[in-house]
């Protein structure tokens, strides 16, 4: 899962893990956090995601990051938003309306610029990378946020040798091991979810369960 692979799905726009609506598990368990309003919250492998839009809606500095420029450019147009743009080493920054996105690659991103973050939302991001690229994406990206930092992250649980990902399955006991040492996952709620999902149905999955973690950093 390369950055190809991913620009090739953009290009031929296939991206049916894109929602035409906030995710409603975000609007339920992201206020109980109490990230304070005001602060940056990160969307990594943001895509065009409206959640980026619901969370500047309700008052966080937004920072996207996604490496197709086609999503990004996107996200500002089916908004009716004109970005400023600007270029960085960590690559191109678009900003308008309290969200900015760069567009490169997620393990680019600057120690800096993480610990700029004390709130994390993770929807489609880490179930989008494979098995080998999980713990190097959680080390970087959670190891380097601001101290204090919350966040939500939502992952699904169905039996890998099923079906391929992405996404992937990124199940309970891997959750824990991942985050060990980079602060508490705690298990929110669990819902099956394989009647919503044909395409996982006509895979052949005979369990599919969505998993909502409340995140929180050490110290
Ligand atoms: N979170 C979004 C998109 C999920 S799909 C949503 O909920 O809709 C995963 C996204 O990550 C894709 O848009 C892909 O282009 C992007 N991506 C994949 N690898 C990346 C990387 N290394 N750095 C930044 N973005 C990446």
């Amino acid at each position: 899962m390369d950055a190809d692979f991913w620009l090739a799905r953009w290009r031929e726009g296939r991206t049916h893990f894109h929602q035409d609506r906030v995710t409603p598990l975000l609007e339920k368990f992201w206020p109980p956090l109490g990230v304070p309003a005001g602060s940056r919250v990160l969307v990594p492998l943001c895509g065009k995601s409206l959640d980026m839009l619901w969370l500047a809606r309700q008052g966080w500095r937004v920072l996207g990051v996604e490496i197709s420029p086609l999503a990004v450019e996107q996200f500002y147009a089916e908004h009716g938003l004109q970005p400023r743009r600007r270029r960085s080493a960590l690559g191109e920054h678009y900003e308008a309306d309290g969200i900015e996105i760069v567009c490169g690659d997620i393990f680019g991103l600057d120690a800096a610029t993480l610990a700029s973050c004390t709130g994390v939302f993770d929807r489609a991001a880490l179930v989008a990378l494979p098995h080998g690229m999980r713990g190097p994406y959680v080390r970087h990206v959670y190891g380097q946020l601001g101290a204090g930092w919350r966040g939500v992250l939502i992952t699904l649980d169905y039996p890998q040798a099923e079906m391929d990902g992405p996404p992937f399955s990124v199940d309970d006991a891997q959750v824990q091991a991942l985050y060990a040492g980079h602060g508490q996952a705690e298990l929110a709620y669990r819902r099956d979810v394989l009647d919503k999902e044909p395409k996982f149905q006509k895979g052949g999955v005979s369990r599919l369960d969505t998993l909502v973690y409340r995140l929180q950093g050490p110290g």
